[in-house]
């Protein structure tokens, strides 16, 4: 199928052009970007012309950061296009909400990925978790904001998350492998005094056998990044590692996996077939929870931040 790439910057770059080129499904046969482009690809700055001149495209993959996505998922939606969205789905909730019902009214698929959940072990920490109590669970999510997103200040606007980008990526995981849902009880976040977006998070969730489940996030490590969850149940330990890549359960590792190498690849996989079988997979729990944590969170101000 030929698909387009909207947004080419740092993850459409290092992700999904190699996923894209390694696919049986898809042909990369178009970008839509103001400044980037593809060696080889038809090379658009404007969606509504890129729309109009290949109706041969009938998909549109969005690596644009949340806030700009909508408007440009809204057209691709309204010119009955599939379209796939990076995490996450929105800025918003309703947002969220207002494209979903958009798809459905114009029959395509809409595919809100959360690549993390895809990521080697995962799966593995879900089936082992299923028939386990739950104690204690918890996240631990620390990298170098100036690594991961170098000079982008969208993530410190309005909208950008903030430390929750890398965030939701763990809530994404929580929120698949938990038989159980939580919700978030407490939450403190650290604003740099000249930022819009926390740099620093601690959340807190109610489970409903009461285990004592939180969340740690920070945006300044300046060491290796750590992407951890560990969980202790009456039945064993589990720690998860490298961002779903690593599983270890009651100290012997299960197995090991190079961090992101395999998730945008399945990602695209499951878009093939979304789009063959039709329908919406949008799960939107891993931004209610951080809209809560918005919501619900004590604000306190942080040290400038600079790149
Ligand atoms: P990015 O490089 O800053 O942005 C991607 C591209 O979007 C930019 O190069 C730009 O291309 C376009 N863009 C930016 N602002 C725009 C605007 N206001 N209007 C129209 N186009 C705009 O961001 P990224 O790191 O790739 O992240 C994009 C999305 O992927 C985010 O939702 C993020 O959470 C997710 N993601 C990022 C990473 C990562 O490691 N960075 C990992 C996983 C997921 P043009 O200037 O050429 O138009």
């Amino acid at each position: 199928m030929e698909i387009a790439l909207v947004g080419i910057g740092k993850i459409a770059v290092d992700q999904h052009v190699p996923a894209i080129a390694q696919s049986p499904d898809w042909d990369l046969s178009a970008t839509v970007s103001r400044n980037g482009s593809v060696s080889g690809v038809p090379a658009y700055t404007d969606l509504d012309r890129m729309l109009e001149d290949r109706p041969d495209i009938r998909v549109v993959s969005l690596c644009l950061p949340p806030v700009p996505r909508f408007e440009y998922a809204k057209a691709a939606i309204k010119a009955r296009r599939h379209v796939m969205l990076e995490k996450p789905p929105g800025a918003t909730l309703s947002e969220c909400q207002e494209l979903a019902e958009l798809a459905e009214k114009h029959r395509v698929s809409l595919y809100a990925t959360w690549h993390s959940r895809q990521a080697d072990m995962v799966p593995a920490a879900k089936a082992w978790l299923a028939d386990k109590d739950l104690r204690y669970l918890k996240i631990t999510w620390r990298e170098n904001v100036r690594q991961w997103h170098p000079n982008q200040d969208w993530v410190f606007e309005a909208g950008g998350l903030g430390v929750f980008d890398p965030g939701i990526n763990a809530l994404s995981i929580l929120t698949e492998i938990l038989p159980d849902p939580v919700h978030l009880t407490s939450a403190e976040l650290h604003f740099p005094g000249n930022r819009e977006t926390p740099i620093a998070a601690t959340c807190r969730f109610s489970h409903p056998a009461g285990a004592d489940v939180s969340l740690e996030l920070d945006w300044l490590e300046p060491g290796e990044p750590k992407w951890t969850i560990e969980a202790e149940t009456e039945q064993g330990r589990m720690l998860l590692e490298n961002g779903g890549g690593k599983l270890t359960i009651d100290g012997r590792i299960v197995d090991e996996h190079d961090g992101l190498a395999g998730e945008y690849p399945r990602l695209y996989a499951q878009m093939a077939q979304l789009v063959r079988r039709g329908g919406i997979d949008m799960d939107l729990s891993p931004l209610r929870h951080v809209a809560d944590a918005f919501l619900l969170g004590k604000r306190v101000t942080a040290p400038a931040f600079d790149w």
